[in-house]
């Protein structure tokens, strides 16, 4: 189409000395840890100076996406930009891309066009080794749990019982159901095991909520591997495994300092799945761009009715985080697609689609602004195709039912295209009364807390419970595992439980099909439809065109 791909534009870039960036933060370099030229990590231990900051804290989330991604990351980078531009100090905090979808279907998760941030090469591919530890961490645990099954079984595992499964950053669904253990006497213990990918992994969900090491050695110590015979469950603290995994992990909790483009400091740390899991970066990383800067940009993963809601009752209730105001990105792509519009005929134009695909967006909107009483602005993310009666479109539909609205054009021009959202945030803050609530309280009962998120968030008539769920739901409750925050894992596509429902539908009830804890990361997931914890590669898989030439210049990653 004559436009630079992401690498292409990432690699016109000079990206300054990392030092220089860390000192927009007041960093010197005792404060690094230095990863060649470009990448750092920064010592948690800074977290118990104070630095006197208030930083005001952004999310950025999106109406229900469409299969490729709406730009909510490309956004947060160009109006982090745009706010640097502005004269704001200000840092991104971001998650750290898994090499499943790298050489999967969606590519890296560096941003896109003119907002980026790099070394993308690095960054999509292995980075500082965080995921690799935390792959490690998970299987010391799952070696000490077999090896305390062929040592005599002490605890009484049942082995029919074992939860806990290994893990791999990469998308192999040959590994999702494995028989391990195979040989004789002086061999494993043969049994029914599995791989999930490492981003699908509780250890990856607990490093993120940590608020310091301690923290994380405590979490990884609850994490429950499976159930005795007699029914009780077994934790990593007693296979005495998390000492060694949070020792695994001690370099990995650093945040990892990089840049984008334009020079703006971002934060790259942690990156849990959005849909078994919580879906953004490390609260460590947060809390330490929030140390650091005065604007901090941070991202949800999916759409704001999973990646906003469980930023917002998961992530900032433990973190004890308040946002200042909520992005939604849009996109003219996505509203048609909610509007009923096939993938393949989402470039063509189609005003009355687009009008049809609106009310999803809207829902959100409300869900932000009514829900959790936080400030929103909608962030349309200009695609080289859409037209100008789209796009204008969009923008008066918003005007006239008093939505807050920018255009974005970060992906073509960086922080200069993102100045105008950039400008409507920092006002919507000044002019902001502060206010924020949950969707629900943590003393209600799982069911309610369950229903809450379905029938206020989803626009759900109620909840059904199988009785497999019900059942898991009493138990927890008896265990007394019921004060946490609800994770749940639901399709990205729809506001309900079917990825073909789009728009915003009504009259739909919600089917959670079995719950189970994370006691670890300190929620419990509520399942709802197939979740996959071990993605396939596709048919022609990205990692195809991925090289890299006789100098060590990658290319082909998008
Ligand atoms: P998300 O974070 O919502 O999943 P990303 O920001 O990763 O989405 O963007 C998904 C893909 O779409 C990336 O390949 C990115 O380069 C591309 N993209 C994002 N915004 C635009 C845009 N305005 N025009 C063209 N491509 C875009
Ligand atoms: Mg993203």
């Amino acid at each position: 189409m004559g436009f630079k791909s992401d690498i292409e534009i990432a690699q016109e870039a000079t990206p300054q000395d990392i030092r220089e960036i860390a000192k927009k933060l007041g960093l010197t370099e005792d404060d690094l840890d230095l990863y060649g030229k470009y990448k750092a990590k920064v010592d948690y231990n800074l977290l118990k100076k104070t630095t006197g900051k208030k930083a005001r804290l952004i999310l950025t989330t999106a109406i229900n996406p469409t299969p490729a991604g709406e730009g909510k990351t490309t956004t947060t980078i160009g109006v982090a930009d745009g706010l640097s531009r502005i004269g704001k100090n200000t840092l991104v905090a971001l998650r750290e891309p898994s090499l499943g979808p790298v050489f999967g279907v969606k590519g890296g998760a560096a941003g896109g066009g003119y907002a980026q941030v790099v070394p993308m090469e690095d960054i999509n591919l292995h980075f500082t080794g965080d995921f690799h530890a935390i792959g490690a961490a998970n299987n010391l645990l799952a070696a000490m749990l077999d090896n305390h099954i062929k040592q005599g079984n002490e605890l009484k595992i049942d082995a029919k019982k074992i939860t806990w499964r290994r893990c791999i950053d990469m998308n192999d669904r040959q590994l999702r159901n494995v028989v391990d253990g195979l040989g004789g006497s002086g061999d494993g213990v043969v049994r029914e095991d599995g791989f999930d990918i490492t981003v699908a992994s509780e250890v990856m969900a607990a490093f993120c909520l940590a608020s310091d090491i301690s923290d994380l050695k405590a979490r990884l110590g609850r994490i429950i591997v499976g159930y005795s015979v007699a029914g009780e469950p077994i934790t990593a603290e007693q296979l005495k495994a998390n000492g060694a995994m949070a020792a695994l992990l001690k370099d990995a909790l650093k945040p990892n300092l990089v840049q984008t483009l334009e020079g703006t400091p971002a934060f790259i740390h942690g990156g849990p799945f959005a849909n078994i899991a919580h879906g953004c970066n490390s609260v460590i990383a947060t809390r330490m761009a929030m140390h650091f800067a005065d604007y901090v940009v941070t991202e949800g993963g999916f759409g704001a009715d999973l990646g906003a809601e469980k930023f917002l009752d998961i992530k900032c209730r433990m973190a004890g985080l308040k946002p200042d105001a909520v992005i939604i990105v849009a996109t003219v792509r996505a509203l048609k697609y909610n509007g009923g519009v096939a993938k393949a005929d989402l470039n063509n134009e189609n005003l009355e689609a687009l009008k049809a695909g609106l009310p999803n967006l809207l829902k959100h909107v409300e869900n932000i602004t009514q829900v959790f009483k936080l400030p929103a602005v909608v962030a349309i993310n200009e695609f080289p195709l859409d037209t100008e009666a789209e796009l204008a479109l969009v923008k008066e539909e918003c005007q006239k039912l008093g939505v807050n609205v920018a255009i974005s054009q970060v992906w073509a021009k960086g922080g200069e295209g993102g100045e105008e959202l950039a400008k409507e945030v920092v006002r919507l803050i000044d002019e902001s009364e502060g206010t924020f609530e949950y969707c629900y309280e943590l003393d209600m009962p799982i069911k309610a807390k369950i229903e809450a998120i379905a029938t206020r968030i989803y626009g759900a008539d109620g909840v059904d419970f199988t009785p497999t769920a019900a059942k898991e739901i009493e138990r927890l409750t008896s265990l007394g595992f019921d004060k946490v925050p609800i994770c749940m894992a639901k399709t990205q596509y729809s506001l309900t439980d079917d990825q073909t429902k789009l728009g915003r539908p009504t009259g739909f009830r919600i089917t959670v099909r079995q719950v189970n804890i994370s006691a670890g990361a300190g929620f419990i997931v509520a399942l709802t439809g197939e979740i996959m914890k071990m993605p396939g590669l596709p048919k022609v898989p990205a990692a195809e065109k991925i090289d890299v030439d006789e100098n060590g210049v990658i290319a082909g990653l998008f």
